[in-house]
C-alpha cells in the first residue's frame, strides 16, 4: 500500500494528505515544527487515523514528538478523529475553540447532528467518534500564541463557517491555516467552493473573519480542503466574492421556494459543476443550501416570502 503523500510547504512545515474516502487531495493535516517536538493541525475523521499515523511516520516524526494537536473547528472531517488520534499521540495537548471542547469530550451531540444531516452515510464516512480525554483538552478563543521553530503560531478567532472556528497564522511561513473559513479549493481547480454548512453559518462573521486573516498579510493561505491556494492573500478576496454570489443565488431561490432541495439545485445550476464534481465530496450543494437557508431564516431575510 502506498503511503499518504507528504508535501513540503517550506521552513520545515509539512502537509499530510489524509486520503479521505480513499481519494487524494480532499482532507489535509499540517505538521509544524516546535522548538522541541511538533504541532499537528487537524486530525481529520477517525476513518483517516491510519493514513494520518502513516503520514506522520513518513514525515520522520515519531508519535511521542507530537506535543500539540490543534483543530480549526469541530466538524467531523476536521476533528472527528481527535479522540482516536489522542491515543496514538500520547504526549499531545489537544487544542480547540472554547465553544467546541465540551463536544469533543462528549461527542454525542456532534454525532447526532452529523447523523441528522448525513443519515446512514455518517458512520461510514467518519468512523466512530471517540471522546477526547478531558484532562488533555485546552480551550482557545483567539489571541493565544504557541512557539514554533523559526516563528510562532498565532491563534485567530474566525467564526462564520461555524461559531467555533479558529485559524492559525504561522509567522515563520507567513501562512494562515484557514481550515474551512476560506472555502474549498481542490488541487488543479481554479474555482473556490463556498463552505457554508448548517447549523451556525453566519455570513457577516465569515466576511469579518476573512478581513481578520487578510490583516495578517499572509504569503500563503492553507486550506484543509486542500493545501496552499494559488494566489495567497488575494484568494481571501476572491472567496468573499464567491460567497456573495452563492448568497445571492440562494436568496433569490429561497424567496421563490424556501426548500433546501430547490435551493441546492439552483446553486448547482449556477455553478455549472465541474465533471466529477470533486468539491462535493467535502462540501456539497445540499449542505450549502441547508446552511444558507437556515441563515436567511434566522436573519429575517425571508420575511413575507412563501415557503
Ligand atoms: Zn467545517
Amino acid at each position: 500500500m502506498a503511503g499518504p503523500r507528504v508535501l513540503e510547504l517550506g521552513e520545515g512545515r509539512l502537509l499530510v494528505d489524509l486520503d479521505f474516502r480513499d481519494t487524494e487531495g480532499l482532507v489535509a493535516a499540517f505538521l509544524l515544527p516546535e522548538p522541541e517536538g511538533w504541532a499537528l493541525v487537524e486530525t481529520g475523521p477517525t476513518s483517516c487515523r491510519e493514513a494520518l499515523c502513516r503520514g506522520v511516520a513518513a514525515a520522520g516524526v515519531s508519535a511521542e514528538e507530537v506535543r500539540d494537536i490543534l483543530v480549526t473547528h469541530i466538524h467531523l472531517d476536521h476533528a472527528g478523529g481527535l479522540g482516536a488520534v489522542a491515543e496514538a499521540f500520547p504526549n499531545a495537548r489537544l487544542h480547540a475553540h472554547e465553544l467546541g471542547v465540551g463536544h469533543l469530550a462528549d461527542p454525542s451531540r456532534l454525532v447526532a447532528s452529523a447523523r441528522r444531516v448525513w443519515g446512514e452515510a455518517a458512520d461510514r464516512l467518519w468512523g466512530p467518534v471517540v471522546p477526547a480525554p478531558p484532562a488533555r483538552l485546552r480551550a482557545l478563543r483567539g489571541g493565544e500564541v504557541l512557539p514554533l521553530r523559526g516563528g510562532e503560531l498565532r491563534v485567530l478567532a474566525t467564526p462564520g463557517h461555524a461559531k467555533h472556528h479558529l485559524s492559525f497564522f504561522d509567522t515563520g511561513l507567513r501562512a494562515v491555516l484557514a481550515g474551512d473559513s476560506a472555502g474549498v479549493l481542490l488541487e488543479g481547480s481554479n474555482r473556490v467552493r463556498p463552505a457554508v454548512p448548517p447549523p451556525d453559518l453566519d455570513l457577516d462573521q465569515l466576511f469579518g473573519s476573512l478581513e481578520a486573516m487578510r490583516r495578517t498579510e499572509p504569503r500563503l493561505v492553507l486550506l484543509s480542503h486542500f493545501g496552499p491556494t494559488p494566489n495567497g492573500a488575494e484568494d481571501l478576496r476572491t472567496y468573499r466574492t464567491a460567497v456573495e454570489r452563492w448568497r445571492d443565488v440562494a436568496l433569490a431561490a429561497a424567496r421563490e421556494r424556501a426548500d433546501a432541495g430547490y435551493v441546492a439545485a439552483r446553486l448547482a445550476e449556477a455553478d455549472a459543476a465541474e465533471p466529477g464534481d470533486r468539491p462535493s465530496l467535502v462540501s456539497g450543494y445540499d449542505l450549502a443550501a441547508q446552511g444558507l437557508l437556515r441563515y436567511f431564516q434566522t436573519h429575517g431575510e425571508l420575511a413575507g416570502a412563501s415557503s
